[in-house]
């Protein structure tokens, strides 16, 4: 995926390629993190000015609904963006604050080779995500 442009994606997937959605998706793809709307919005104020919050939740509800973006609600009042079929990264999540870190690598790639072995399936993707408190929220808590 990495060697296709923004615009034979929104191609592929019938949407229609403007500056802001290249800015978003490119944005999420450069991502190690899944990014909330607002992060999204911060880190592009610089690059596009007349870029509103609302527009890019609406640019972000298009990728949403063509299944080229993933949003997942962390918290009750956080939800995160991630550009999907990106090879694949796992990420740690603290529940209390959102904070969201990547880790290098897959654990569990051996695993899934002897399940494959022993279901006789394909295995396509898989998804992995821990949860937890962080070292900063489980110090405040004490
Ligand atoms: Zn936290
Ligand atoms: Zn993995």
């Amino acid at each position: 995926m990495e060697s296709k442009s923004c615009k034979e994606i929104f191609k592929k997937n019938d949407i229609k390629a403007t500056k802001q959605r290249e800015l978003v998706f490119q944005l999420l793809t450069d991502s190690d993190v899944p990014l909330t709307a607002e992060e999204i919005y911060v880190k592009l104020m610089e690059k596009e000015k007349n870029m509103s919050l609302s527009t890019i939740y609406r640019i972000l509800d298009v990728f949403v609904s063509k299944g080229l973006v993933q949003k997942s609600n962390i918290t009750n009042n956080k939800a995160v963006y991630e550009v999907l079929g990106m090879g694949h990264k796992h990420h740690i999540i603290c529940i209390s604050c959102g904070k969201i870190i990547a880790l290098d690598h897959c654990p569990i790639q051996e695993y899934e080779k002897a399940l494959e072995r022993e279901t006789e399936f394909n295995i396509t993707s898989h998804k992995l995500v821990f949860f937890g408190y962080c070292s900063e929220c489980r110090k405040k808590s004490e």
